[in-house]
């Protein structure tokens, strides 16, 4: 007998009615687009050694979660995909650069920026074509933090229902992600 046919002995009839009404879900919402994504280089440096310059195509996930709205949105796609895309063209075709690094230091000087990694190497980059992120290291998990508490911040604010958690996950190559949550 199947584990879904079988009846518990002591199943207790006055349970059923209380899972009836007494439901606490919510809902959770999905985006995962081709569209959402960004090409950046970047490398990631410790004090005892470092990545090379190289490069991913990134690809975004997010997820939210929360109750109904009066509209029977918990949020509009549309503004997810907005704010997410923002994000997405914000780091696209750019170097990824930490400030917050303890073995790489960053100085703008002249419009460019300025790396001097521990082992000596330097890299001198356009500053337009930088991207300087509140980062220690610019690994999915980092990247996946920093857009997931930037977007929460944005999504909360046009919400139609009340938002508990915004998940972002962020992938350097297919199958291979790293996510944050944030509690809302
Ligand atoms: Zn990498």
């Amino acid at each position: 007998m199947g584990l879904r046919g079988g009846k518990s002995e002591h199943e207790n009839p006055d349970r059923k009615g209380e899972a009836m009404t007494a439901t606490s879900g919510c809902f959770t919402l999905r985006v995962a687009k081709e569209s959402l994504g960004f090409s950046a280089a970047h490398f990631i440096a410790y004090r005892s050694s470092r990545e090379a310059l190289h490069g991913h195509n990134y690809g975004l996930t997010v997820t939210i979660e929360g109750t109904l709205g009066p509209n029977g949105y918990v949020i509009d796609f549309g503004i997810v995909k907005q704010a997410a895309k923002r994000i997405c063209d914000e780091l696209d075709e750019r170097t990824l650069v930490p400030t917050r690094s303890d073995a790489v230091s960053v100085v703008e000087r002249d419009g460019a920026v300025e790396l001097t990694c521990e082992d000596g190497a330097q890299f001198v980059l356009p500053r337009t074509d930088v991207v300087l992120v509140p980062i220690v290291h610019s690994s999915v998990e980092e990247l996946s933090r920093y857009v997931c508490e930037r977007l929460s911040r944005e999504l909360r604010a046009c919400a139609s229902g009340a938002l508990t958690a915004v998940e972002v996950s962020v992938a350097e190559a297919p199958g291979q992600a790293a996510s944050y949550r944030v509690l809302l």
